[in-house]
């Protein structure tokens, strides 16, 4: 599945806040919205009225960056949030949620859900005992996803075990940072997915 391959900073800007796609460097002095917390472009220091219609393309934008997924993959991550029981604003990010790449970044065995993906890709874990390497396989209650045994022993997973140990995850994870391994303990609610986005606006801006 294709993806973002362009400056990723740059996505913050536009946004006016940061969105911690780049793990490490998001923490540090360098993040672009501590240089320039402006949005990008000719006239990004203008002052601009925003219209409803661009505050509600903001927001889905914003989702859409937070998980790394394209627009039309997005768009059918909402007609699948509409089909379900429920409010769609939550059943959207649910789906976003539990996608395998966010997951394993939930684990915290990842520092972003860039490298969360590349690790996915390149075939470093397994669900349920079987390798797994597609970043949007959608996890379920009771999933065990863990880092492949092989990949266990390179120092790149040793390094991510200690960092891991340094993290919690959210409430509807389990997660065992020593034998690089997690648990899927119920689907999360609004209030364990701490991404800030109002997604009643991503409905409306679709509904329209
Ligand atoms: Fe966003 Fe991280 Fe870049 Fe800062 S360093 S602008 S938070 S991606």
């Amino acid at each position: 599945m294709a993806r973002y391959t362009g400056p990723v900073c740059r996505l913050c800007r536009r946004e006016g806040m940061k969105l911690y796609l780049k793990g490490e460097r998001c923490y540090t002095d360098k993040c672009a919205i501590a240089r320039r917390s402006y949005p990008p472009g000719q006239h990004g220091q203008e002052r601009r009225k925003i219209s409803e219609y661009a505050l509600r393309l903001r927001e889905k934008q914003k989702a859409r960056r937070i998980y790394g997924v394209l627009e039309r993959q997005f768009r059918s991550y909402f007609e699948r949030a509409e089909r379900q029981k429920g409010v769609t604003g939550e059943n959207l990010l649910r789906l976003l949620e539990r996608r395998l790449d966010n997951v394993v970044y939930r684990l915290g065995f990842a520092a972003s859900r860039a490298e969360a993906r590349q690790l996915v890709r390149h075939g470093h874990f397994q669900v349920n005992g079987r390798k797994v390497n597609i970043p949007s396989y959608l996890v379920r209650p009771g999933d065990e996803i863990e880092v492949r045994e092989r990949s266990k022993e390179s120092a790149k997973f040793k390094e991510i075990a200690d960092q891991a140990a340094h993290r919690t995850p959210p409430a509807w994870l389990e997660a065992d940072a020593a034998n690089l391994k997690g648990r899927v303990l119920a689907l999360p609610t609004r209030d364990q997915i701490d991404v800030p986005v109002q997604e009643h606006l991503i409905v409306e801006l679709y509904s329209k």
